[in-house]
């Protein structure tokens, strides 16, 4: 039986006992299961998830387990639910909520902090140094949803009031599953200064952040923007999202092309999407003297790069981890104000309950794939195209 004591519901949304969720079980295997429908307590709102785009993360956490600590531990075989970038309908609300109402459209960031340590107080709650300590005894009131809490691969959510953002009315489901990753371009140009208008931006490597990271720069001001891929396709859509050049990292010279496009002492900022050595490298030595660089990917080992050139020229370099900062929800006043266009990466969906398949589209980025969307709306087609 439920604790539904200090939870509001109401005859509109009316919200079963049980429900359909993913879960993880050993690394790379997910089961549909029945599960109870999670119950908000304070300052918790319990959501109705209706469409989920799957990250690159998600594939990380199903294989490896890391970077989700749940329960304490590795994720597997705890009934742990991934999924992070969803959206969907408020259908409970916890005690003490009267920031939204039931039936409200909203879309989620990950991270809510503890609130108590240092870094939480600062604004830095995606940096929370009691991330995972959500269980148990240790219970610090930290949640990343579809990290160290229960995730979006299911029909219903809890989220803090502070990850969740009103979604207007002509946004697509769709659409707002992407805020999140506009978000986390967002917070990476937030770290860097914010006030880009009239200053050289370069980004590396077109992903859904990088895309995104161009949009949102353009947006800002930043003149001239710069995409460096080595994917045509991904390199156009960045032409559309308002990139100025899309330099292709195959068959041109990276450096001498930036500094033809940006000036020969190179770009004021740029923000590495890619995360790898050669990358990195590119990043640095393209960085005008006293400019920033910010690390947006993770390198997956330890890279070797040119701290010398780093110190002696002055370049400030930033990690960003996730979407800190309430950058979220700039990115929504722009995505809302139509300023670009987020859907231009979005390229597939799939109903929730083929979500292996899409899992594998987004793995194998099959017929292009960038971001995978799963619904738990009515779809007919098993592979939809983008609206
Ligand atoms: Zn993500
Ligand atoms: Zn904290």
């Amino acid at each position: 039986m439920r604790n539904t004591d200090n939870a509001k519901y109401a005859d509109s949304m009316p919200v079963p006992k049980q429900m359909k969720a993913w879960v993880l079980g050993d690394p790379d295997q997910l089961k549909l299961i029945d599960k109870d429908v999670p119950v908000p307590g304070r300052a918790e709102a319990l959501v109705r998830i209706d469409a989920v785009a799957i990250c690159a993360t998600d594939l990380e956490v199903i294989s490896y387990g890391t970077p989700a600590i749940f329960e304490g531990g590795a994720p597997f075989n705890k009934n742990f639910t991934p999924g992070h970038e969803y959206m969907g309908t408020i259908a409970a609300l916890g005690e003490g909520v009267d920031e939204f109402e039931i039936g409200d459209r909203v879309t989620v960031e990950i991270h809510a902090g503890c609130g108590q340590c240092k870094r939480c107080r600062m604004g830095m709650y995606t940096s929370c140094h009691n991330y995972g300590l959500n269980y148990g005894d240790m219970n610090k009131g930290h949640r990343a949803n579809g990290f160290t809490t229960n995730g979006g691969f299911a029909e219903y959510a809890i989220n803090n009031i502070n990850t969740m953002i009103k979604v207007p009315d002509d946004m697509s489901d769709a659409e707002a599953t992407l805020v999140v990753t506009a978000g986390t371009s967002m917070y990476g140009l937030t770290e860097l200064g914010g006030l880009v208008a009239g200053e050289s931006v370069v980004v590396i490597g077109p992903g859904p952040i990088g895309l995104l990271a161009v949009a949102v720069a353009k947006s800002l001001g930043a003149s001239p923007v710069v995409l460096v891929g080595t994917r045509e396709n991904r390199n156009n859509i960045g032409l559309e999202l308002g990139a100025d050049v899309a330099i292709d990292a195959r068959s041109e010279d990276v450096l001498a092309r930036v500094k033809e496009l940006v000036g020969p002492k190179g770009a004021d900022y740029v923000i590495d999407c890619a995360g790898s050595e050669s990358t990195v490298n590119q990043a640095v030595h393209m960085t005008n003297r006293g400019g920033k660089v910010c690390l947006a990917a993770f390198p997956k080992k330890p890279v070797e790069f040119d701290l010398g050139y780093l110190a002696v020229n002055n370049i400030y370099l930033y990690g960003i981890r996730g979407e800190g900062r309430s950058a979220t929800h700039r990115a929504m006043a722009f995505m809302a104000g139509k300023r670009f266009d987020a859907t231009k990466i979005h390229t597939h969906t799939f109903p929730m309950q083929d979500l292996p398949e899409a899992l594998r589209y987004a793995r194998e980025r099959v017929d292009d794939a960038i971001k995978v969307v799963v619904s738990n709306r009515e779809i007919t087609a098993s592979k939809a195209a983008a609206e």
